[in-house]
């Protein structure tokens, strides 16, 4: 039994954790050096650590805590579930409960005819049946050549191997081998840094039609499918041009390719709607859902697949599924999320209320002499910093070092906000209040002075 808890000093629980706990995307012996925070306890959007104190999470966790933290009806719902059914698997002809309604609900919220659901533990492994599935499709159809799958570089769909092929972050394919063969990246739609002189509109068109270019140097007859997240989330909330989606969506249909929609973020009201998908005013094929799905209080992700692709793959062995596709307690956790999600109109809570009080807060920062320009789809939103706004320059430093600084400076005022390169990016619970959201403004405007203040002692700017 361990006697490990919340009243150990936090330089002792720092210390057992060096010693036995690696971190995901973490160079552990700086962490140690540094000292890791430990996160006690939160409720609503606050978290409070081991020295009491209380920290805005303007990142709901990692994207996922949609209904903030500590809602009591997750957790009675979970343990009702373990008592009743903990697991059972849906691999040998069973199935249960939670797992056909929660596959019923989604096929319910999800756009035009994405009616069938193939679950899984985590946005990675979704992705991972993603590939799969769409190679398995094509095939099925007689066509296994068509195999290759495009995406864009600086996406993130997850670090399995497949997963974090299909995104195009170098940082990763450099450790491990990666990308696996027959995954292709494109530019992504980031205006911002890279529009140079186009309009917006221009851009989004040209890096729609980079996708044309992809599948006519393969050859159509070679692409299974396109992946692309409606907003790119952990690459720094890029928001694409109004152009871009109906583009793609466009050059997918004309060649035959699947397009899919990594939700993983996206989905569940995050940009104002229940999906990223109905934001940009696309049908993908597939979606793949995660994170929001049980606002992180329990691991579950998902493919939602359209009737077309279902009715290919329904006819054969699709030999591929987890141990815990569709746990029943994991499933039981979603279903009330969403249950909860409906109850409190939380799409009208975002559009009405959430989303206008955040766009208040970054209009009022864009006065700030660090900040370029405030980018906002629903309640994802990012802050790029430059040293000139109207060049839209980057800095001279390594990039990420100022967003580094920013990040530091908020940690330091009590506010999680990451940095994504020199761009802050946002996502707090959906459920925050305009008050929140003031404590929010001043926090993240106290880290931008102090992060110029730094820039300027050290001659940076
Ligand atoms: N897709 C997207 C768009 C994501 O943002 C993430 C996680 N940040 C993933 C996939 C991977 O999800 P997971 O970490 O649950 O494997």
């Amino acid at each position: 039994m361990s006697t490990i808890s919340n009243h150990l000093p936090t330089a002792e629980l720092q210390a057992l954790d060096a010693a036995h706990h690696m971190h995901p995307f973490t160079t552990n012996d700086d962490l140690t050096a540094k000292g890791v925070r430990v996160i006690a306890r939160a409720k609503g959007v606050y978290l409070t650590d081991t020295d009491g104190n209380e920290i805005l999470d303007a990142m709901a966790g990692l994207w996922c805590v949609n209904l903030g933290y500590g809602r009591p009806e997750m957790g009675q719902v979970a343990a009702r579930q373990m008592n009743e059914l903990p697991y059972y698997n849906t691999f040998f002809q069973t199935t249960h409960v939670p797992g056909i309604a929660l596959a019923k609900e989604l096929a319910d919220l999800a756009p035009g005819d994405l009616n069938h659901v193939f679950f899984a533990g985590s946005g990675s492994e979704a992705n991972d049946t993603n590939l799969r599935m769409v190679r398995t499709y094509w095939a099925e159809l007689g066509k296994p050549e068509k195999s290759h799958v495009i995406s864009r570089k600086n996406a993130y769909h997850g670090s399995s191997m497949g997963s974090g092929s299909l995104g195009g972050m170098t940082y990763i394919h450099e450790q491990g081998g990666m990308p696996i063969p027959g995954i292709h990246h494109i530019g992504q739609p980031d205006w911002w840094s890279e529009g140079g002189d186009m309009t917006r509109e221009d851009f989004g068109l040209a890096r729609a039609r980079e996708l044309e270019e992809k599948i006519l140097e393969l050859g159509a007859e070679n692409v299974a499918a396109f992946i692309g997240e409606p907003v790119q989330g952990a690459g720094g909330v890029i928001i694409p041009p109004s152009t871009y989606w109906p583009e793609i969506q466009r050059i997918c249909r004309k060649h035959d390719v699947l397009l899919i929609a990594d939700e993983v973020i996206c989905g569940f009201g995050r940009t104002g709607n229940w999906f990223g998908a109905q934001t940009f005013d696309i049908i993908p094929d597939i979606m793949t859902v995660a994170k929001g799905l049980s606002s992180g209080y329990a691991p579950i992700g998902a493919s939602i697949v359209n009737d077309k692709v279902a009715k290919v793959i329904n006819a054969c062995e699709f030999s591929h599924g987890y141990t815990y596709s569709g746990h029943p307690v994991c499933a039981a956790v979603a279903l009330e999320n969403l249950r909860i999600m409906h109850e409190e109109n939380m799409l009208d809570h975002i559009r009405n209320v959430a989303a206008p009080a955040l766009q208040n807060a970054l209009s009022a920062l864009e006065d700030h002499p660090l900040v370029g320009e405030t980018a906002r789809s629903g309640m994802m939103a990012s802050i790029a910093l430059t040293p000139h706004k109207e060049s839209r320059a980057a800095f001279a430093s390594p990039k990420g070092d100022v967003g580094y600084m920013c990040r530091e400076h908020c940690f330091a005022n009590n506010l999680v906000m990451r940095h994504v390169g020199d761009r802050m990016v946002i996502s707090p619970p959906l459920v925050i209040t305009p008050e929140e959201i003031e404590v929010f403004a001043t926090r993240a405007r106290k880290a931008l002075d102090a992060t110029y203040a730094d820039l300027k002692d050290k001659d940076m700017l």
